[in-house]
């Protein structure tokens, strides 16, 4: 019993984490370093929070809610894959937690127009998918939404990409302000927490790897389309002959050595051989593949297990979702409470 108690308490003194991914598609190796990896780090020491964002999914794919329904067991699978633990990280489904929505209208008052159109990753996400002020409203809400998201279990620490922090920025802005404006201590400004210093870039040479961006190299790819694909990666495209000096900077296979690749001696070495024109990129590249596949295959392993027990994972998820509308309810009652919505005693 006393044990029991003990440990009650010391969960309760965990520190949060929210973090979490949208049902667009499978996961790839940008999310694998960008945050998941920090997650799996972190799940015992904090309490932590993993949320499949469907709604924010649907902002830009809301007439093919069938694609962002599919995606749902395949990001369960993934985060199994990982090394996520159900019993420990509480996964859980956006569109379950209903207290969200009421926290995003609360938080809304807080952000202006011009402050979310500056938003860089919003900025950056409207030129790579061709959004513009014709797009439907609902992607403009989505910074508020994904606020209200943090917010709504009130989190400490966001492990993030590099392209999300402007996101936990604002995050910080509005729970200021609200706290602020009525003269409350109630919302967290949470920390941002990322895995890479820059995004990792896609195999095409874009500044980000995305699962919209069609550039990305999955966990779930077999042995041969990983290959296929580190071939594929983008280089030095003035290099015409092995023995031709090549630029290392900006070159994907050397970015993605210097994220999968331990042995740093290797890598500095190529690199200067590259520089001079002394190896092939053929050479970078099957070494690239070897490490990376390396790291990738006991993923890869898992992710056909978790494939079994896709039904079980969405069971979990939906009962984490009750916990965490618990949760929520709280923190949206008591900002009620702030600002004279309570008509209860
Ligand atoms: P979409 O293109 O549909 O927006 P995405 O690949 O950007 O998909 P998200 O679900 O939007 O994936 O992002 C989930 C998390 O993964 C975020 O924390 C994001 O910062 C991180 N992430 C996504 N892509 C990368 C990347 N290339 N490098 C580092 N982190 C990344
Ligand atoms: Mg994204």
């Amino acid at each position: 019993m006393g044990y029991k108690l003990l440990e009650y308490v010391v969960m309760e003194n965990k520190k949060r984490i929210l973090t979490g991914d949208r049902p667009t598609g499978r996961l790839h190796i940008g999310h694998l370093l960008g945050s998941i990896n920090n997650r799996v780090r972190l799940q015992e020491e904090y309490e932590e929070f993993v949320i499949v964002a469907n709604i924010q999914a649907l902002s830009d794919n809301f007439d093919n809610p069938g694609k962002v329904r599919e995606n749902i067991e395949e990001l369960l699978c993934d985060y199994y894959a990982c090394g996520l633990d159900f019993n420990k990280a509480n996964v859980f489904i956006q569109s379950e937690v209903p207290e969200i929505h009421e926290i995003f209208i609360y938080l809304s008052n807080f952000a202006t127009v011009q402050q979310i159109q500056h938003n860089p990753t919003i900025k950056t996400e409207m030129a790579q998918k061709g959004i513009n002020l014709s797009t439907p409203l609902g992607f403009f809400f989505y910074p508020i939404h994904q606020t209200a998201d943090i917010l709504c279990v009130n989190a400490d620490l966001v492990p993030v990409g590099k392209d999300q922090v402007p996101m936990v920025e604002s995050t910080r802005d509005l729970a200021r302000k609200f706290n602020k404006t009525y003269k409350v201590n109630l919302l967290h400004e949470p920390d941002s927490l990322v895995g890479t210093e820059v995004n990792v870039p896609g195999i095409d040479g874009a500044e980000k790897m995305g699962k919209s961006l069609n550039n990305a190299i999955y966990l779930s790819d077999s042995e041969e389309e990983l290959r296929k694909k580190v071939f594929k990666v983008y280089t030095d495209p003035n290099r015409i002959h092995a023995t031709d000096p090549g630029k290392v900077e900006g070159n994907v296979a050397f970015m993605y050595h210097d994220l999968f690749n331990s042995n740093t001696e290797e890598v500095e070495k190529m690199k200067d051989m590259y520089r001079k024109g002394n190896i092939k990129d053929m050479e970078v590249k099957e070494k690239l593949f070897l490490v990376m596949n390396e790291k990738l295959t006991p993923i890869r392993e898992r992710r056909l297990e978790a494939e079994k027990m896709k039904g079980e994972l969405l069971a979990r998820a939906i009962e984490s979702s009750k916990k965490v509308s618990n949760i929520a309810r709280g923190v949206a009652d008591s900002m009620k409470e702030a600002m004279l919505l309570n008509f209860k005693n």
